[in-house]
């Protein structure tokens, strides 16, 4: 039966607190580390202009038109393999248009799992995860991310272990790189440990690795961000690999609603299965995708690359000079978090209970966050360079003061 529970969102209910205090208080007195989307400096939401140059310049038909398919445009489909793929895979795949990385990520929960099936999420993650489990009928089981400051693969395990345990298959979420809300990005070796544990696994139960990589094209390692994704090429031919990608960050095209899963798996006959599946769900729940935002892309790819690239790099280095000032000050007076690599968000690590207080303590100050499970998140993606300077000292005095 359906949850009728309201739909408690910690992330916009704090953000119009936020808003108040800077209607109340002026600009300069509030932090408002709430907002998961990239901000310039100028304290606005930054819209490349290589992007909407792009959009502003399709003919108004290609916005009006529909889709060319129920899956995608084939140049849509064929862009984003070659963007996220950029030749580090030898798999067998298919592209399927989504709206967003949202449409992605609950499409393949939903159609990979049974209701009253378990499927297999870290326990800090984004908060969506567990409303598209609930909405589903779907059970989970937690594995926690990290081991000191590294992955926790013995957590992994337990977590895929027990799943196992009461079902025929395996669906696990990893969100990376750039993971919401810690920043963390797993190395190499540990996703290459995944891969082969995932194949132990896929001798007993069918596997489907669903990898959530909304927030890619902000790693600091850019095009290399993506050279770890050719371990997937070991899996085997009982695994298949799904890839969340989104428009949203890597166009600042949030409110377009465009993105896609890219099946992947050793085996033609294995893609096709679970295409003609989510086929036939984009069909009978969306329809078809925003024509424009697709041609854009495509657009973009094709003839603005590399100003397209220059653009969003500027970006990329801002966010490392605002996550540089931050993470290097927290060490400085031993603010803990959990362990930062990269990406839009860094998260302070504590217990729930001292979280809540927390949490209010901040706000008390003029400083808004958002509360996670154990921990607090910081939103270094919008916040400018002289918000973040010096403000790890004072959530840290803020901190020792409700401890
Ligand atoms: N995955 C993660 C981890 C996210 O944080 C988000 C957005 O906040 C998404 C996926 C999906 O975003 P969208 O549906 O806008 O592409």
């Amino acid at each position: 039966s359906v949850n009728k529970q309201p739909i408690v969102d910690n992330v916009f209910t704090i953000v119009s607190k936020a808003k108040q205090a800077i209607a109340e208080y002026g600009n300069d007195a509030v932090v408002n580390a709430t907002i998961g989307s990239l901000y310039g400096e100028d304290g606005k939401l930054v819209a490349l202009d290589t992007v909407y140059d792009s959009l502003k310049n399709l003919d108004n038909r290609s916005m009006a038109a529909y889709a060319a398919s129920f899956t995608g445009n084939p140049d849509f489909k064929e862009q984003v393999y070659d963007w996220v793929l950029n030749g580090n895979s030898q798999l067998k795949h298919e592209v399927i248009a989504t709206p967003g990385g949202t449409g992605a990520v609950d499409m393949t929960v939903s159609y990979c799992l049974d209701p009253g099936q378990t499927l297999v999420l870290p326990s800090l993650a984004w908060g969506s995860y567990n409303l598209m489990a609930q909405m589903n009928n779907l059970k989970t089981v937690k594995y926690d991310l990290f081991e000191e400051d590294h992955f926790n693969l013995n957590s992994f395990k337990k977590a895929c272990l027990s799943a196992m345990e009461v079902q025929d298959r395996l669906v696990v979420i990893i969100n990376d790189p750039c993971h919401n809300p810690s920043g963390y990005s797993l190395s190499k070796e540990e996703w290459n440990e995944v891969i082969a544990f995932l194949n132990e696994c896929s001798k007993t139960h069918s596997v489907v690795l669903l990898n959530d990589i909304a927030y890619i094209d902000f790693s600091y390692q850019q095009e290399k961000a993506k050279e770890y994704m050719n371990c997937f090429d070991s899996i085997s031919d009982n695994v298949v690999v799904v890839i969340a990608f989104s428009l949203s960050k890597s166009m600042t095209s949030y409110g377009l609603r465009c993105g896609a899963a890219i099946i992947l798996a050793q085996k033609e006959q294995a893609v096709q299965e679970v295409k003609i599946v989510f086929e036939k769900n984009a069909r009978a729940t969306w329809s078809n995708i925003n024509n424009g935002a697709m041609n854009m892309f495509v657009d973009v790819m094709k003839n603005h690359k590399e100003k397209y690239n220059e653009e969003r790099n500027q970006y990329v280095s801002l966010l490392k000079e605002r996550s540089d000032i931050f993470v290097q000050e927290a060490k400085e007076v031993g603010l803990k978090h959990y362990p930062y690599k990269e990406g839009f968000f860094v998260t302070l690590s504590m217990d729930n209970e001292t979280r809540d207080k927390y949490h209010q303590a901040l706000m008390d100050q003029h400083i808004y966050t958002v509360k996670v499970n154990n921990g607090i998140r910081v939103a270094v993606c919008s916040l400018s360079v002289d918000k973040v300077k010096g403000l790890a000292k004072r959530m840290k005095d803020i901190y020792d003061q409700v401890q």
